[in-house]
């Protein structure tokens, strides 16, 4: 796959990768940083807020919205948010794969947009995400 040409700048005021239909992924530590932010114990949190398969952790999803911490001003947990948040959208399936990196583009205003990102410093985040997700990112 032929690696993109990538600009990116999140856009004020921007939710739109928060209401992409799908599931909100969670490392444990990204557990235990949003439990301490929301002053709850982890496992008051987890009962609350997370769902476990047998390999993989993800928050529970309300009906109307993607995330149970996405309001409308913005996330509750920004400080904290998880880590796929975070990198989005420097994800290795995103930033290896020009025509993925593309069709985000369709509803991430922000790509396309500002200074031009290193692919060193692009790969530096991807990597990020794919170490705090390695059921999601085997070998
Ligand atoms: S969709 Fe893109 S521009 Fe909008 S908040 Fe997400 S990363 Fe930022």
């Amino acid at each position: 796959m032929k690696a993109p040409e990538i600009r990116f700048t999140c856009q004020p005021g921007c939710t739109k990768c928060c209401d992409q239909q799908g599931f909100v992924y969670v490392s444990e530590a990204d557990i235990l940083r949003a439990a301490k932010f929301v002053k709850l114990s982890p496992a008051k949190f987890e009962e609350k807020y997370v769902y476990r398969t047998t390999n993989q952790r993800r928050f529970r999803k309300p009906p109307e919205k993607q995330c149970p911490f996405l309001e409308s001003y913005g996330c509750s947990i920004h400080p904290a948010k998880p880590t796929q948040c975070k990198t989005f959208p420097f994800w290795p399936e995103l930033v290896e794969n020009r025509a993925e990196w593309k069709r985000t583009g369709k509803y991430c205003p922000g790509i396309g947009k500002g200074e031009l990102i290193q692919i060193g410093e692009a790969m530096e985040r991807a990597e990020e995400q794919r170490l705090a997700y390695p059921e999601d990112y085997p070998g």
